[in-house]
């Protein structure tokens, strides 16, 4: 993975808590499961700073980073942007009301590129990615595939991400994806049929261990 331009942050500030066992221990960054002999459970963060305090010096959702389990802050993040909406507001019979935005629409300050909420998730999982985390994978029938893609190709992160054929055509960027990104289309497929290659793509010393090689395409 590519991490010289993204500024560091301080991975320290959480620990990681199982919800099963209540195992506490530092986060590696890629972990989605306790490493306990016991049924699945999830992980849940464990902040040391418990004062909420936006940092208005990063960008995007990082400016709550001291709250989301990242070790550094990726720079050019879109955001959810609250607006009044008056006209509305008054057409429905509401004195007042407050619509949170999620997309694109640059001089409201909102640059969602793929018009999607889950560029959030996509840019919080890149944040805490170790540098030596290796290929990503990603299976989604949509919005998730198109934010990981944009993200991807932004920081140069490589990514295995599988969708079902009739999705790609929704998979909207303004620029060209990187080399980073690999596409892998699932003929006659929905949701849970991509998820099922990704699986055996996703085996850990696959993810995680493995050197990407940009010849090689996953089978
Ligand atoms: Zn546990």
């Amino acid at each position: 993975m590519h991490v010289d331009p993204l500024p560091a942050t301080n991975a320290a500030h959480y620990r990681l808590v199982c919800s099963e066992c209540g195992n506490h221990r530092e986060d590696d960054g890629i972990s989605l499961a306790c490493s306990a002999l016991h049924g699945p459970a999830l992980l849940r963060t464990e902040y040391r700073e418990t004062a909420f305090a936006p940092d208005d010096r990063s960008s995007g959702v990082f400016r709550y980073h001291r709250w989301l389990p990242v070790r550094r802050c990726l720079p050019g993040t879109g955001r959810t942007v609250v607006r009044r909406a008056g006209k509305l507001a008054a057409a429905i019979g509401l004195h007042e009301l407050w619509i949170a935005f999620n997309g694109y629409q640059p001089e409201w300050g909102a640059e969602m590129a793929t018009c999607s909420f889950k560029e959030l998730e996509a840019a919080a999982v890149l944040g805490r990615l170790p540098g030596s985390a290796g290929t990503l994978v990603v299976a989604s029938a949509g919005n998730t595939a198109a934010a990981f893609a944009e993200l991807c190709s932004r920081h140069d992160v490589p990514v295995v991400i599988m969708v079902p054929q009739a999705a790609l055509g929704g998979l909207r960027s303004r620029a060209p994806y990187g080399r980073s990104v690999q596409l892998v289309a699932v003929a006659d497929a929905e949701y849970a049929d991509a998820i099922r290659p990704r699986r055996h793509a996703g085996r850990p010393p696959r993810i995680h261990r493995r050197r990407r090689n940009p010849q090689r395409r996953p089978s």
